[in-house]
């Protein structure tokens, strides 16, 4: 088996097909976002591999689907007992491929992989049909699960998108095939380990390595895939979207955001100005981050000082140090990508009223936390996602002034309110187009409620019973009253 030491811990860089580790001729390097070098030489899949990985999800389907949501389950909470118990070797391979805050993974990130199996084994477990009575018949809603089942990742927290999106389809009874990201390929390779030891039957949690266009293509192209789901940019789900179309699969996906972060002048303004300034962390590539500050004008100054402050005591560092905030990015593409974004905000006028510049004291990947504020709200910089540690300041003079900036762009994934008026948490709150606005507070998740976004941020949902419909075909049984068996 081919395979890389990353952190002290050993990470098969194959394929994982059929309960098998699947290597090949072809490969892809893997770069650390330290110091931007070679970490990992990673199997590159294609046309064959894809189908081998399909062919393999397509011979386990019935006999895991015929296990039922009970005997699914079993296996969903082995696997996140073993993702419980390997949370170290996890954290530190991801923490080494993606650069996320080492002890962000270790305290929650990881976990929560674990908590996506249980959560869906269970609510699996607890569903219960729909049955009613109507014109004589007996109404019953059965849920299918609907075939192999194709799941694109982001480079982004991998791991956990990754078992988000991968612990549904598996509750709900479809076999599955992952293409995880290649920015950021190991920890996945390490679920595939975890999955074997857990017993799963061969076929039934497959993955294939590789480039988007080429394994990515293959696997979403293949006409024995039943359902897609897929969490990146926009542009990417156009491709996605058109291969789902071509062959009449259902497809989700999670998408880019330019979440607006509201501040009114009734709110606490520190509690604020420190989860804007919050907004840098892991260098701002976070899809749910608010990266448009918008702030009532009568109190922006006094809230600028606060988010200068809170600003000045980032560290940009290495990811495993514990006083490190602000990260490297991703990989040099990214990083050319983020300051190609100020530089032509520069160029247009907008004002960069703080960093704008790389940080290569600290390391070649770094950027510096900036803050821009437009020349106006049509710039490119206030329209486009950057995924990076940029931010945008603009005010505004009331509240309808605020949900107009806030509206303004394509996205719609999320938004952060800071109010302290019930009221108007529940007038803003419902006016702002966003799949998940949080008000005065951040990043809190209950599985079960629909996670998704409007406009181009995201089509269909995902979390609780939403994305056990999307992996199943819903069937209705219709039976005249007095039928005996
Ligand atoms: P991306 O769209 O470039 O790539 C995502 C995945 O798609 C990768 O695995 C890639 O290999 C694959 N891919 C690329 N081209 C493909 C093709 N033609 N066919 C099939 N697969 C293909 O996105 P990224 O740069 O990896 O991730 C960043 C984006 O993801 C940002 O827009 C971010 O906001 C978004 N994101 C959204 C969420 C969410 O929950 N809404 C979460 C994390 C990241």
């Amino acid at each position: 088996m081919n395979s890389a030491t990353i952190a002290g811990v050993e990470v098969s860089t194959e394929h994982f097909i059929g309960g098998d580790r699947v290597g090949g001729e072809a490969t892809f390097v893997d770069l650390s976002p330290m110091d931007a070098r070679p970490l990992a030489e990673v199997a590159r899949g294609g046309e064959r591999e894809a189908e081998l990985a399909v062919a393999a999800a397509t011979e386990a389907f019935p006999g895991w689907a015929a296990l039922g949501p009970a005997g699914r389950a079993a296996h969903l909470h082995r696997l996140a007992d073993l993702i419980d118990a390997n949370v170290e070797r996890l954290a530190a391979v991801e923490s080494a491929d993606m650069a996320m805050l080492l002890r962000s993974l270790r305290a929650r990130v990881i976990a929560r992989g674990a908590r996506n199996f249980r959560a869906y084994a269970d609510l699996a477990v607890a569903h219960e049909e729909r049955v009613w009575e109507s014109n004589g018949t007996l109404n019953r809603v059965i849920r299918m699960p609907s075939g192999p089942a194709v799941v694109i990742t982001p480079w982004n927290a991998p791991f956990m998108l990754s078992t988000w999106k991968t612990a549904p389809a598996l509750a709900a009874g479809c076999t599955v095939v992952l293409k995880p990201a290649e920015w950021s390929p190991l920890s996945c390779s390490l679920l595939c380990d975890l999955v074997q030891e857990s017993g799963f039957p061969p076929g039934v949690f497959n993955v294939v390595q590789g480039i988007g266009e080429e394994a990515g293509a293959a696997l979403t192209a293949h006409p024995g895939v039943r359902r897609i789901s897929f969490t990146g940019s926009p542009e990417t789900a156009v491709h996605i979207g058109t291969a789902a179309a071509r062959n009449i699969v259902p497809f989700t996906g999670e998408l880019g955001g330019k979440g607006p972060l509201l501040v009114f002048a009734d709110a606490d303004l520190e509690a604020a100005a420190r989860k804007a300034a919050g907004q840098y962390d892991d260098a701002g590539q976070v899809c749910l981050a608010g990266t448009r500050l918008l702030v009532e004008e009568s109190v922006h100054e006094s809230f600028l000082e606060l988010f200068h402050r809170f600003t000045d005591e980032h560290v940009l560092g290495d990811p495993r140090d514990d006083a490190t905030t602000v990260t490297p990015l991703i990989h040099p593409d990214h990083l050319a990508r983020v300051e190609g974004f100020v530089e032509r905000a520069r160029a247009h006028g907008d004002q960069i009223v703080r960093g704008g510049r790389r940080r290569e004291d600290v390391g070649p990947l770094f950027y510096e936390p900036t803050l821009v504020v437009p020349r106006s709200n049509d710039s490119e910089i206030v329209q486009r996602e950057v995924f990076g540690p940029v931010l945008t300041f603009q005010t505004f003079a009331d509240e309808d002034e605020a949900v107009a900036l806030a509206n303004s762009t394509r996205y719609g994934l999320s938004g952060i309110l800071y109010t302290g008026s019930e009221e108007r948490a529940e007038r803003v709150g419902r006016a702002v187009r966003a799949g998940t606005l949080w008000v005065n507070t951040f990043l809190v998740r209950d599985l079960t409620a629909p996670f998704g976004g409007m406009g181009i941020s995201g089509i269909g949902r995902e979390g609780g019973d939403y994305a056990l419909d999307f992996y199943s075909d819903l069937k209705t049984l219709q039976i005249l009253d007095g039928t005996t068996a």
